[in-house]
């Protein structure tokens, strides 16, 4: 019996290891009930998992190599990554619900993707939509579960005014074209990782990314984009925190969902000139009411974005986006200069 079935193209080592022991019953004897190795971080609550997607030294991937004699052009198909930073596993839950639904339409168990894993992911540029936020548990089989709860979802319309303007017409198709402008643009940074201007680049766009999805905590307001869904999670959000500035600008990025995420993928496209202000007018004129960060300037968005408890965080922040060449082009300079306004006031 064939002891492998083929990964998906651009799948994770996970899934296509769960879709193996799934698939073959000689995997699923020799796997036996493998998991995601763990352990307690730093803060209390906090559990930091291994890497089983990309990271050879990981007890899974090691584990899998030896008990499956893995051939080496397989590993390096299914654990290849682009540049850029990648959100840790736990957090690797954005997914396209038309990729799984495609898997299952040719008969396969559906697959996790590589490109949803990393600090850039949003749009799913095989489809051209958002990808969509699965809240379950981080476990192999996530592919499966992600797609139950797609196929099981009632198509409700949006509760709330605010998102009903959000997921329709003409903020909806905006921010897709939006997204894929992006994306378009991320990709040439992912595909010349050696261009060590392109590779500063996404860096810097990441660093503003963080930015405006910093974490609300007691100390910090929090970046701009997680005002399109009020505060975050509510107060015991804020109330669980203690966290460093340095720290809570890593946490944003990784505890963002999806419309934060692309709230703060359409104004980081506007500080970097991916998009004109005309791209954004759609949207800013049409969610004026409920959320008014579309409107704004470059130099504005800066001085929004100062969430500064004490000056070495603004030096931290001045000092990070001044190593960035791209912080020389005029659009940018208007942002930096806003943020520094606020040191100035
Ligand atoms: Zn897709």
């Amino acid at each position: 019996m064939e002891k492998f079935l083929c990964p998906v193209f651009d799948e994770a080592f996970s899934s296509w290891i769960y879709r193996c022991i799934k698939g073959s019953p000689v995997v699923g004897l020799m796997l036996g009930n493998i998991h995601v190795r763990s352990a307690p971080a730093k803060f209390i609550g906090e559990v930091r998992y291994e890497d089983p997607d990309f990271d050879l030294r990981s007890k899974f991937i090691r584990f899998c190599r030896k008990e499956l004699s893995i051939d080496d052009d397989v590993l390096v198909a299914t654990t290849s990554r682009m540049g850029g930073s990648l959100l840790p596993w736990s957090a690797r839950r954005l997914y396209c619900s038309e990729c799984l639904s495609r898997d299952i339409a040719d008969g396969l168990l559906p697959a996790w993707r590589k490109s949803w894993c990393y600090v850039t992911s949003a749009y799913c540029s095989v489809h051209h939509i958002e990808l969509s936020y699965f809240l379950g548990h981080e476990g192999l089989n996530k592919g499966w579960a992600a797609f139950a709860v797609e196929a099981n979802r009632i198509k409700e319309p949006p509760s709330s005014k605010v998102f009903r303007i959000w997921q329709s017409d003409p903020v909806h198709s905006t921010k897709n074209e939006i997204l894929k402008k992006v994306s378009l643009w991320l990709d040439e940074s992912f595909s010349q990782s050696d261009n060590l201007a392109l590779r500063q680049r996404l860096e810097c766009f990441e660093f503003v990314l963080r930015m405006f999805l910093q974490s609300p905590t007691t100390q910090h307001v929090g970046g701009v984009a997680w005002h399109i869904t009020h505060w975050g999670r509510g107060g015991s959000r804020l109330g669980r925190y203690r966290y460093s500035f340095i720290h809570s600008l890593r946490m944003g990025v990784i505890e963002a969902k999806i419309n934060e995420r692309v709230c703060a993928f359409v104004l980081a496209a506007k500080v970097f000139s991916i998009v004109s202000d005309e791209d954004v007018g759609v949207m800013a004129e049409a969610m004026r009411d409920f959320y008014y960060y579309f409107s704004l300037s470059r130099f504005e968005l800066g001085r929004r974005s100062a969430t500064f408890g004490c000056r070495q965080d603004y030096a931290y922040v001045i000092r990070k986006l001044k190593s960035y060449p791209l912080a020389r082009s005029p659009g940018f300079m208007d942002f930096l200069m806003g943020i520094q306004s606020e040191e100035v006031r």
